[in-house]
């Protein structure tokens, strides 16, 4: 069953900024994804927080709970807690929830929950499904256990037509596409709408794959220096994901719509060193004539109504 979002009577659209904090395996020397912020990321992802806070509003990120295990990490997680951001959880191995076994799920999930309380002292609400799935590719056996663990909501769901399509106009009607929808179990989707970070400048824009294979063996998961310049994608990569991103806020205005967005604080990092995006974003939202909401997925799940 189709969901829609009550937006606030004074909101003409919604944009939830999402981040998954990931130590993205992409750009790992031995390919693995973690949780286990590197200090630059941490560096970065305050920066982010920072861009957010000077408009005021908040940004909700997904925590892979391993990276709980570590003293620093849960300190940093908190340091963005108290400035207002909110965390929940991005499983705590970086599991596929579509592709995983129910055991392996379940010991994943039941892990993670246990993480985010000792560690955290809260449980998280929100699911973020690590590496996407096709609509309706969520079993029922899946979701009991997802649901069996305490989530109401799960965010997973990708539209990989972006990739075969690579079509402008189909890339800026996002928000019109992958709506929130209960499955039968009584699992709640909130799909990611439209191209990630990680997507449109690691497959979509790469032009050299052989500069990227051999970046990640030598230097992967390293800060970068201050001249860096992203050895692997096109050039014009970075100017248009800004003017891809502008106008999905341009088409989710214009039509007053919920858009959920899924970046990675890693990406941009790698590919927008320089913090361009998300000033670029909040900047637009806040010169526009009626209120963009720029809210959480928590924000959105308190606003969703049955169709
Ligand atoms: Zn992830």
């Amino acid at each position: 069953m189709q969901l829609k979002v009550k937006l606030p009577s004074d909101v003409r659209c919604a944009v939830a900024i999402t981040y998954d904090t990931d130590m993205a395996g992409g750009y790992a020397p031995d390919g693995i994804c973690h949780g286990r912020t590197a200090p630059f990321l941490m560096d970065y992802i305050l920066r982010l927080c920072e861009t957010a806070e000077d408009y005021d509003v908040r940004l909700q990120f997904f925590q892979i709970a391993n990276g709980l295990e570590l003293d620093e990490v849960v300190s940093h997680v908190k340091k963005v807690i108290r400035r207002g951001h909110t965390v929940d959880c991005h499983t705590y191995n970086h599991i596929n929830l579509a592709q995983s076994s129910l055991n392996e799920l379940e010991n994943d999930l039941n892990l993670a929950n246990r993480l985010f309380e000792k560690r955290l002292g809260f449980r998280s609400v929100i699911l973020r499904g690590p590496g996407g799935y096709r609509h309706d590719y969520l079993k029922p056996e899946n979701q009991q256990v997802i649901l069996k663990n305490g989530y109401k909501w799960v965010s997973g769901e990708f539209d990989y037509d972006l990739l075969e399509q690579r079509d402008y106009a189909y890339s800026v009607s996002a928000p019109s596409r992958n709506l929130p929808f209960r499955y039968p179990t009584s699992l709640i989707e909130i799909p990611i709408q439209g191209w990630t970070d990680r997507t449109w400048f690691d497959s979509y824009k790469l032009k050299d794959p052989e500069a990227y294979a051999n970046w990640r063996k030598a230097y992967g998961h390293r800060p970068v220096t201050k001249e860096w310049k992203c050895p692997w994608t096109k050039p014009e990569a970075l100017k248009e994901w800004i003017k891809v991103n502008l106008a999905c806020l341009d088409y989710a205005y214009e039509h007053r719509l919920l858009w959920v967005l899924c970046w990675h604080p890693y990406s941009h990092y790698i590919h927008d060193p320089s913090n361009h995006m998300l000033p670029a974003i909040l900047e637009k939202a806040s010169q526009k004539p009626e209120r963009v909401w720029i809210c959480t997925l928590r924000d959105v799940v308190q606003h969703m109504v049955e169709d």
